[in-house]
């Protein structure tokens, strides 16, 4: 291969790769690999300027716009980082910055794994908040960013900057990420590679009340704009923390190499314990005039370094692949490894994503792998060491049949997964939807576990779950492991599960992409299974957060003349399927009338409806004087809010409308508390971390100079 060829190879994958992880949030290969990629091709330019190209991932920076948001250009424009995984690298970039200026601070920072965000601030309050994009432009996200319970939309104090931008990482915690990975495993969806990219996706869905269930973070590290009150980064974000704004406590006022050096080490300590994923941490100059002498490259500034650490990683060999069925069908390949050490566990099987995944690396039985662990549970493989390949060794092939039944497998378009169609003769995925149907979530039927099921289905006693209300006890009693007392049990639990409310039956059927919160919304809008079963594709996209495959899918299930028996052996069982009157909760909102308005973190607007009704009040649609309560959420219209302090209607946010229905608002007068996600949270104590070692006496205090300016983040 020439340079050049190889030159234009590089690109051409870097570009692709780039695609999959800022716009599909679905990466290919690991962030190291990435960046020893983009290291080979920066050196190759530097040796043949002649092929130089603005357009070179080595020029830009990775772009996230999409056409599904305005958008909108940066005033000041949003860089990437220069990144080394080398501490030697670190302390070049160290001293290059000392000879240069002759005197620089650095304050250290946790360098979060998120995703970029920009967030305008104008008279105290949130006016827009763009992902970074190309750099020069971004998605705007606003809606959606409203919906984070740690970005302030008001601020707390009055010295802030009439107009500025604060600059931060909005984040997936660990456990919101492993939980939505459960969730959408469950229903039939496709998981997120990691809690960066979940985060990255869950910013671009379209609707906020969505974005409001999956619980983001956010950490502010920077601030930008006029008239800021110091010229230092560190003063600055120190101030900011009064004003409400989430700003790490680790983070470290450092003078010295050893100093900066020591916290790295602490970071790379600290990061396993931590709720959320950090990638490195983050070198930056203090002072803005010397951020500025020192200035910037078209992709990054000269002032600042991410020190990357490495992912955890070890390399074993590929023993085999196996291929598991999920409830939903779904064929997902496994790989057996030879027994590798890795963060303190011994590993011996990895997840390989899909088959694309499997064809993209190129995987070979026998092949030496990369083995990485990242937020999830089960560790992945993220590359494959071809220069001790055994010679002879032939691509992988994927199964082109269900290794459980048989049946010829099929994708569906817009996929990557393979799925296994023959849902009603596969065992797994029998035996994965009995196990759905009676998990506690769903009918809750206690006593029955899924060895318990795998042992009916071999008895032949259940083939699906409308046979569960078939069983008997003296033929259960009968089995090994049960008796007469486990039997007795379940048919009791079998009993109560009839009292199991509508929009929890939905949810148990296991339609596919029908999780919890779709199944309120569904019994919500329809009141009952026959008025579901009934509606039309576009009848069923009316209901909240229902689109057009979650409806699609409802439609398919229906079509089923299986699916039709089941769900009519079902209804003559007793469960219910219908939202009745029965289900008023309680009458703590008797003559009360309640208007929405505006997205809500926990609960949809549906459901809301629902919850004002089934505790005895009446939902309004438009504000008038018969109006008691304006229950008010993140987006409300100005205009609304006009209108009810006008007409002095009780404004009252989710918090206070969980505490009526509750009956616990004694002490806590309603409408008392802030409007709906307007509050200011005052920095959250308990959701902040024990600092790596910022120490009172290195908050020196400057004097403000109110030209400072110059963050580029
Ligand atoms: P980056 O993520 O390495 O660094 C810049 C970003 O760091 C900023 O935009 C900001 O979002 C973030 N950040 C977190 N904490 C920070 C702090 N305290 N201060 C300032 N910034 C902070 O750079 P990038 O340009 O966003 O992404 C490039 C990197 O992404 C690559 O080096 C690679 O590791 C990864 N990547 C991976 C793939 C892949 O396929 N795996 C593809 C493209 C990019």
């Amino acid at each position: 291969m020439t340079p050049k060829e190889k030159i234009d190879a590089l690109r051409e994958k870097l570009n692709e790769y780039n695609r999959r992880y800022y716009i599909e949030n679905d990466p290919v290969v690991s962030d190291s690999q990435f960046d020893a990629m983009l290291h080979e091709l920066q050196e190759l330019e530097r040796r043949y300027p002649e092929y130089d190209d603005v357009n070179s991932p080595t020029q830009r920076v990775g772009s996230d716009v999409t056409n599904r948001f305005e958008a909108v250009r940066h005033r000041y424009p949003m860089m990437s980082l220069a990144n080394t995984y080398s501490l030697e690298e670190l302390r070049e970039f160290y001293d290059r910055v000392t000879k240069e200026t002759g005197e620089a601070e650095f304050v250290c920072e946790l360098k979060f794994d998120g995703t970029a965000i920009s967030l305008t601030y104008e008279a105290g309050r949130l006016v827009r908040a763009v992902t970074r994009g190309d750099g020069a432009m971004g998605d705007d996200v606003t809606a959606n960013v409203r919906t984070i319970r740690s970005i302030p939309l008001v601020l707390a104090g009055e010295d802030y900057p009439a107009y500025f931008e604060m600059r931060g990482e909005i984040y997936m915690p660990r456990a919101v990420f492993a939980a939505l990975n459960r969730e959408k495993e469950e229903i039939g969806e496709q998981p997120f590679a990691n809690p960066r990219n979940a985060a990255a996706g869950t910013l671009k869905l379209q609707n906020s009340s969505v974005v409001a269930s999956r619980r983001l973070e956010c950490f502010l590290y920077a601030m930008a704009g006029e008239g800021l009150p110091y010229e230092s980064h560190w003063e600055n974000l120190n101030k900011a923390r009064e004003w409400g704004f989430r700003i790490s406590d680790h983070m470290r006022l450092c003078r010295t190499w050893e100093e900066i050096d020591a916290f790295i080490g602490d970071a790379d300590r600290l990061r396993q314990g931590l709720p959320y994923d950090t990638d490195g941490a983050v070198v930056k100059v203090d002072r803005y005039d010397l951020q500025r002498r020192l200035g910037a490259t078209a992709k990054a500034p000269r002032w600042a370094v991410a020190y990357k650490f490495k992912a955890e990683q070890a390399l074993t060999r590929l023993v085999s692949v196996e291929f598991s069925v999920g409830r939903t069908g779904a064929v997902t390949p496994v790989a057996n490894l030879e027994p590798v050490q890795l963060a303190g566990t011994t590993v011996k099987r990895a997840s390989l994503h899909n088959a694309d995944q499997i064809a993209l690396l190129d995987i070979r039985i026998d092949d030496m792998v990369y083995v990485e662990k990242g937020g999830e549970i089960i560790p992945k493989i993220t590359g494959v060491e071809e220069a001790t390949r055994r010679p002879g060794s032939r691509s992988f092939e994927f199964v082109t049949h269900c290794p459980q039944c048989g049946a010829e497998l099929v994708r569906y378009e817009g996929e990557a997964a393979w799925y296994c169609p023959n849902g009603s003769g596969c065992p797994p995925q029998i035996i994965g939807r009995i196990v759905h149907f009676i998990s506690r979530k769903a009918m809750d039927i206690e006593g029955i576990g899924e060895e318990t099921v795998a042992l009916f289905y071999e008895e032949g006693m259940v083939r699906d779950v409308a046979d569960l209300y078939d069983l008997k006890p003296e033929r259960m009693a009968a089995l090994p492991r049960l008796g007469e007392k486990s039997a007795a049990n379940i048919m009791q639990s079998l009993a109560r599960s009839l009292e199991v409310p509508f929009a929890r039956v939905l949810y148990a059927l296991g339609i596919r992409f029908v999780g919890e919160a779709t199944a309120r919304n569904l019994a919500a809008h329809f009141g009952s299974l026959d008025a579901v079963m009934a509606a039309s594709e576009e009848e069923l996209a009316q209901a909240e957060e229902v689109g057009g495959k979650v409806a699609g899918s409802i439609r398919e299930y229906f079509a089923d003349p299986v699916n039709l028996c089941i769900v009519e052996r079902l209804r003559a069982a007793g469960v219910r399927f219908e939202a009745d009157a029965c289900e008023q909760l309680s009458d703590s909102l008797a003559g009360v009338s309640i208007v929405i308005s505006g997205t809500f973190l926990r609960h949809g607007r549906e459901e809301l409806k629902a919850l004002i009704e089934s505790h005895g009040g009446r939902n309004l649609a438009a504000i008038s004087k018969n109006v008691d309560y304006l229950l008010a959420g993140a987006n409300m219209g100005p205009a609304k809010l006009a209108k009810a302090t006008k007409l002095g209607v009780r404004i009252i946010s989710e918090e206070d409308f969980e505490r009526m229905i509750a009956g616990t608002d004694a002490g806590h007068p309603i409408g008392t508390s802030p409007v709906g996600g307007e509050e200011t949270p005052a920095v959250d104590a308990a959701g902040r971390d024990h600092p790596v070692g910022v120490k009172e006496s290195e908050q020196d205090h400057r004097a403000t100079d109110p030209t400072g300016q110059g963050v580029l983040f």
